[in-house]
């Protein structure tokens, strides 16, 4: 078996260099890291918030939960034309298509049924940019929880109750 090379050595002290008994207690070391602590603790800049009670600001681009939005007249956007659904990349938008009651004469089609499999989006957002109509949009909301899988299903109804990002006024 060969010899260990020598830069396998361990490396003996320089001569004459000997670490004083402070170094070798550490104590400049623990000073400075316990300075560094006092001067955090005294900071008045806090990072933390007391969520839920307290929120922090969310900036307008945020994507968070899709709302369907309504016309003036109240009536939903959506004109079925299934452009989001082709967009999206999770496959994760169900739509059907009808016919418009004859009232409605702007449009032939509308959702029937628009549901949303929200544990499958990844909130890419191109589902908005790909609706003509600016009928969907990904508002603010990211706090909702839920216990089962069937309630991130989100259904038309659910869909046209969610606010609007304009409904968020404390946030950014
Ligand atoms: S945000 Fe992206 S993944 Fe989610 S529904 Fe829209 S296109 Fe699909
Ligand atoms: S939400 Fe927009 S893109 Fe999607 S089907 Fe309705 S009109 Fe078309």
């Amino acid at each position: 078996m060969d010899a260990a090379a020598p830069h396998d050595e361990p490396e003996s002290p320089p001569a004459g260099e000997k670490p004083s008994l402070s170094e070798e207690l550490y104590l400049p070391e623990i000073l400075k890291g316990l300075a560094t602590t006092f001067k955090h603790l005294i900071r008045p800049e806090k990072f933390t918030v007391e969520y839920p009670e307290k929120k922090k600001p969310i900036p307008q681009n945020f994507r968070g939960e899709h709302a369907l939005k309504r016309d003036a007249q109240g009536r939903v956007k959506c004109v079925a034309c299934f452009l989001c659904a082709t967009a999206c990349p999770s496959e994760c938008i169900h739509i059907t298509a009808g016919p418009t009651p004859p009232e409605w004469t702007d449009r032939e089609k509308y959702p029937t049924k628009f549901e949303i499999d929200m544990l499958r989006c990844i909130y890419c957002g191109m589902c908005e940019e790909a609706c003509p109509c600016d009928a969907i949009e990904l508002t603010s909301k990211f706090y909702q929880v839920s216990e089962t899988r069937e309630e991130k299903y989100f259904g038309k109804d659910t869909l046209l109750r969610q606010p609007m990002k304009r409904e968020y006024p404390d946030q950014g």
